[in-house]
């Protein structure tokens, strides 16, 4: 059986990925890796089904960034390995459950990019309905428990989302991304990582506008046009809700009223009243007043100092 290694041509004579030529595209998939700050020291591993009970797969113990196609490790289906002069990497245990869950995946990449592995780490889960990229190539990215990194359950905890996204993010942990090929699989870390940076910057830069209803019909008609599967359409996308943990913590959020969602119900828009935190701190009524009645030159600062003045001096008198 032939597989297709990458989009970019790297096929030998017969039109077939040899081993080799994988081995040395796992090579260069682990340097930018590497060069993008993905994984320090030896974290991370990465592989690829060359056949049916056989996987291409990094080693334990090596920097992803200077691997050698003499590296790389070969294993079957039960982790077995079967050739390589290095100890496969014990998260292989991860990759095997995709391999068997999802017939169409030939790579997965395991990382842990720092901006994605935050949010992780944070238990925020990544918001939907406000960065196109993200809802076209990632769509509603999920968390999987967390379990002891090379434990054979760590491969069982992702089991419940393996096959509504190609993304997932591992609680305190990191990230796996899989794909029909190694250069897919790939660019959905660079993804995740980059919307996830995004969102941290835009927090500090000022509030965040969400996609509002008709923006993401939009741009779910788009990706069902481009032939992208969209779990979150199933029955006519009626339990289509917009995920706003990490805006509802942010607080300062654009707000634009109800999402009307494909399949025509309502959910409601991150950011929207029912979804603020309880925790603003409003202005008592003296201080208001204080406000209403103080000449239009006080500053700020001063109303706060006339505001607690007079606390003081109601305290002191009771
Ligand atoms: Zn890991």
């Amino acid at each position: 059986m032939a597989y297709g290694a990458s989009g970019n041509g790297s096929v030998n004579g017969n039109g077939r990925v040899s081993e080799f030529q994988v081995k040395e595209q796992m090579c260069e998939i682990g340097r930018r890796i590497w060069h993008k700050g993905f994984c320090a020291g030896n974290e991370g591993n990465h592989s690829y089904r060359i056949g049916e009970n056989r996987i291409l797969c990094t080693p334990t113990g090596i920097s992803k960034g200077f691997l050698k196609p003499d590296d790389i490790c070969v294993v079957d289906l039960e982790g077995k390995q079967l050739a390589g002069k290095r100890k496969r990497t014990s998260e292989i245990l991860l990759h095997l459950e995709i391999y068997k869950a999802r017939a169409d995946v030939k790579a997965v990449v395991h990382s842990h990019p720092p901006h994605a592995t935050a949010f992780a780490i944070a238990g925020v889960d990544l918001p939907t309905c406000i960065h196109p990229e993200a809802e076209v190539f990632l769509g509603a990215v999920k968390t999987a428990k967390y379990v002891t990194p090379g434990d054979k359950r760590l491969g069982q905890s992702i089991l419940p989302y393996v096959k509504d996204s190609n993304t997932i993010l591992l609680q305190n942990h990191g990230t796996v991304t899989f794909d029909k090929d190694l250069e897919n699989a790939y660019y959905k870390l660079e993804i995740v990582d980059a919307y996830a940076r995004i969102l941290l910057l835009a927090k500090q830069v000022g509030s965040i506008r969400p996609l509002d209803g008709n923006e993401m019909k939009e741009l779910l008609d788009l990706k069902v046009r481009f032939g992208l599967e969209e779990p979150r359409l199933k029955d006519g996308g009626k339990g289509f809700t917009c995920n706003a943990d990490f805006l509802s913590r942010v607080g300062d959020v654009a707000t634009k009223g109800k999402v009307a969602t494909p399949g025509g119900g309502v959910a409601p828009l991150p950011g929207s009243s029912e979804l603020r935190p309880s925790t603003a701190v409003q202005p008592s009524p003296m201080a208001q007043a204080i406000h209403s009645l103080a000449p239009a030159q006080y500053s700020e600062a001063d109303l706060e100092t006339l505001v607690q003045t007079i606390t003081d001096q109601i305290m002191a008198t009771v």
